[in-house]
């Protein structure tokens, strides 16, 4: 083990989970189009420096951010591949960007125009993004296109490299809206075009996008969700286009075992109360790890079997009732499998009424994440 763990609750990330997403997508993608690895977020609470090597490793080729400060904690860690951030950052930021080789999103003519005033000592790579329709962030009408394009070329260490946009509705069945946004950006790039603007790298999908679409996704999809080994939605699962690992699971080992009459209670407001005579267990996560407070009365495994989870979680542990006595340090899984039996990240994200990309985001840095 990397590191000497006195508090018994740790996440575990599959990295092979993760080469192996990668490696499903690729079989679907047609040759010319690659994997850009979205690792914001410290990748999706996965880790962002382990999985963009993984990433790497497995044939990614370039990786994607939401913050500046999250792609210079790439660099930080000696990856050399191309990063882009996805995000607006502040135009005085653009110095730091092309020290370090980050490729930056724009979208906004003042900004370039400020952008233009600095002098830099290396080049700046730009991606253009394009709003046709997600609402966000980006430029919306050939007429914003033409005036950003007129502000290029002013400062000679500025290139242009790349336009995207992003779909709003990749994840749900219905394709009207989604068709809609397809059209718009292949106006606007075909504008693009006309201007004399070619071998830009194009991207246009998430991975909900990229299961539906690969065909279309021209020359790399933004990987996200699915890397992770996560359907970015139900309809996605279903449709069943792709098969995926979930490389996060979520451990603890019993800190407490004790028996409890009839009548006796679990916890803050006394809000559970033993029935019988009960074996009552007590893990050592709470709300301040992120094991959210509304989990009461979800379940973990223990042996193999699924137990209730009894009584408030309080902010540093939450106790659960056993079907035998068990001794202190058996493990306990709160997200994933033991053995046949699994809790999958889908399943307490429903109880939790969010989506699975939330679960790992909060389960916060208290939570040691082990790398298998
Ligand atoms: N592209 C952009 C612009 C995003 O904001 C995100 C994440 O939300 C992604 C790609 C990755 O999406 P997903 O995790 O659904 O693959």
């Amino acid at each position: 083990s990397n590191l000497e763990i006195h508090r018994n609750t740790w996440i575990e990330i599959d990295l092979d989970a993760v080469a192996y997403n990668i490696k499903q997508i690729q079989k679907k993608l047609p040759k010319e189009t690659k994997v850009m690895a979205v690792v914001k977020a410290d990748g999706y609470g996965h880790g962002s420096i382990q999985v963009a090597k993984k990433a790497l490793q497995a044939g990614a080729d370039y990786l994607a951010v939401a913050l500046l400060e999250e792609a210079i904690k790439l660099r930080e860690a000696s990856i050399t591949a191309p990063i882009l951030v996805l995000g607006w950052v502040p135009p005085a930021s653009a110095i730091e960007a092309a020290k370090h080789g980050i490729t930056l999103t724009f979208f906004q003519k003042d900004w370039l125009e400020q952008v233009n005033s600095y002098s830099f000592s290396k080049p700046l790579h730009l991606h253009l993004k394009v709003d046709t329709g997600m609402g966000r962030i980006g430029i919306r009408t050939k007429e914003e296109m033409q005036d950003i394009l007129h502000a290029l070329n002013k400062n000679r260490s500025i290139y242009l490299t790349g336009v995207f946009t992003h779909f709003a509705t990749a994840d749900e069945p219905e394709s009207t809206y989604f068709e809609e946004q397809r059209t718009r950006f292949k106006r606007l790039l075909s504008r693009l075009k006309e201007q004399g603007l070619e071998n830009l790298d194009v991207h246009v999908g998430n991975s909900a996008s990229a299961i539906r679409l690969p065909e279309d996704m021209y020359d790399y999809v933004r990987f996200g969700i699915a890397m992770y080994g996560l359907y970015p939605s139900q309809a996605v699962k279903e449709k069943g286009e792709i098969d995926l690992k979930q490389a996060f699971s979520l451990h603890s080992k019993l800190a407490h075992v004790k028996r409890l009459q009839p009548g006796d209670c679990v916890s803050y407001g006394c809000t559970y109360q033993a029935e019988t005579e009960e074996w009552i267990g007590t893990l050592p996560i709470g709300y301040g790890d992120g094991w959210l407070r509304r989990m009461q009365g979800f379940c973990v495994l223990v042996n193999g079997i699924r137990v209730p989870i009894v009584g408030r979680i309080c902010m540093d542990q939450t106790m659960i009732r056993l079907d035998q006595a068990y001794p202190v340090g058996t493990k306990v899984t709160l997200i994933g499998c033991q053995n046949d039996a699994c809790i999958s990240m889908d399943e307490v994200s429903d109880y939790a009424e969010t989506i699975n990309y939330e679960i790992p985001c909060i389960l916060n840095n208290r939570v040691p994440r082990i790398y298998k």
